[in-house]
């Protein structure tokens, strides 16, 4: 038997976090008292009214069949209408609202819609890994846009070879963002607009965390900018905003013909959300603005206490606007992987090398905030004992 995996498995970027597993194995194993802040996952549970809300939903037999491809018409207008509350947008729920299994899924697909073999991708470094996944999946190229701190985590536009933009055909972007913690305004988005129209480039906008935002700060749509919606489309999750990453939610929004080709992608792939799910989400999206008010008050709290310790630690950090991700440079003559592995092996402190999350997070650890500020305070006092 030859059970050779196939080109595309084999192209994917070797899997960095599975020596962090490890090592986090064998200090659990030895009885040490891990601090685990490396995962991008909410440790609150969903609010008890999306989950009544789910259980209500759940004995209606006529959610237990099978849903429809682009999602219930009832999702997609309170997310046109959340959207139309929050950012000023007018989306036509049934051409420019599309659900879908969790925002990943939806990301995942969509080169299969847009991307031919040897066609280009302009995919952020670092990033969240399933826009390089999705883009070999599809047989297409990564051309990757380093984040740089001198940029303020932004891709720098221009420095991008107008050879390779001609062959490009999606443009991934992600603000506020994972893993840097950056936020973008609309002046940037403006140039994104121009940049897609002049080249031909469909932008697709990953606001995943567009409700996690802090000291006043609230994260801008993508389509809010002036021509957006002529060149791209915006996923949203209910993940991190309702703690429902368990629960598969999400939505697209945006340009209905580039939406359209997802949608054929996604009707041959899956078939939909659960109704119920959706029902729940659409209280949701409907009722939980104090929940989120609540959420943000419970991660800048926590933020707080990991900044100022890891300053007081002599780190080189600073707070970030959004998101539940510090963003933390390693110490001078260390690598990323290296101070991960020191944090844990000395602190027993889990965190993420930001070279996982591509080339150019080189030089920064990522700490994500899903602890309670307890743990903080603990993962604090054991770094300042540290020596680095
Ligand atoms: C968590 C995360 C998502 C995925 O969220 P789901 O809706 O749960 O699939 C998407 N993008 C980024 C950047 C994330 O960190």
């Amino acid at each position: 038997m030859d059970f050779t995996r196939a080109k595309r498995l084999q192209a994917l970027p070797p899997y960095l976090f599975a020596e962090i597993d490890r090592l986090k194995a064998a200090q659990i194993a030895r009885g040490v008292d891990v601090v685990n802040l490396g995962v991008g996952d909410p440790d609150l549970p969903t609010p008890s009214f999306v989950v009544e809300a789910l259980q209500k939903a759940a004995q209606n037999p006529a959610y237990h069949q099978y849903p429809s491809y682009s999602g219930m018409n009832s999702f997609r207008a309170s997310a046109a209408n959340w959207c139309k509350k929050r950012f000023n947008l007018d989306l036509d729920p049934s051409t420019e609202v599309m659900t879908l299994i969790g925002s990943k899924e939806g990301i995942a697909l969509f080169p299969l819609a847009f991307v031919n073999p040897g066609d280009v991708t302009l995919v952020p470094s670092p990033a969240y890994p399933v826009y390089q996944a999705g883009t070999i999946f599809a047989g297409g190229q990564v051309h990757a846009m380093p984040l740089l701190k001198e940029n303020g985590f932004l891709p720098d536009l221009d420095a991008i070879d107008p050879a390779v933009a001609q062959k490009a055909k999606i443009l991934y972007i992600n603000y506020p963002n994972n893993p840097t913690g950056a936020v973008a305004d609309g002046a940037f988005f403006e140039k994104i607009v121009a940049f897609a129209k002049h080249y031909n480039i469909i932008v697709a906008h990953d606001a995943a965390y567009s409700e996690m935002s802090f000291d006043g700060y609230r994260a801008p749509s993508f389509l809010e900018t002036e021509g957006a919606k002529d060149v791209g489309i915006e996923f949203h999750s209910l993940s991190k905003s309702f703690n429902m990453t368990g629960w598969r939610l999400g939505f697209a929004i945006g340009n209905a013909e580039i939406l359209a080709g997802l949608g054929q992608v996604k009707a041959n792939v899956d078939s939909g959300a659960f109704n119920a799910i959706q029902e729940a989400g659409t209280v949701a999206l409907e009722h939980g603005d104090p929940f989120i008010k609540t959420m943000r008050s419970v991660y800048a709290e926590r933020r707080d206490i990991l900044i100022k310790g890891l300053q007081e630690a002599g780190l080189d950090v600073e707070p970030q606007r959004a998101t539940f991700y510090v963003w933390c440079g390693v110490p001078k003559g260390m690598t990323s992987s290296a101070f991960t592995t020191l944090l844990l092996e000395q602190g027993g402190i889990v965190t993420t090398p930001g070279s996982g999350f591509g080339a150019a997070g080189e030089g920064y650890v990522r700490f994500a905030l899903s602890v309670s500020k307890e743990r903080i305070v603990e993962a604090v006092a054991r770094i300042k004992k540290m020596d680095f």
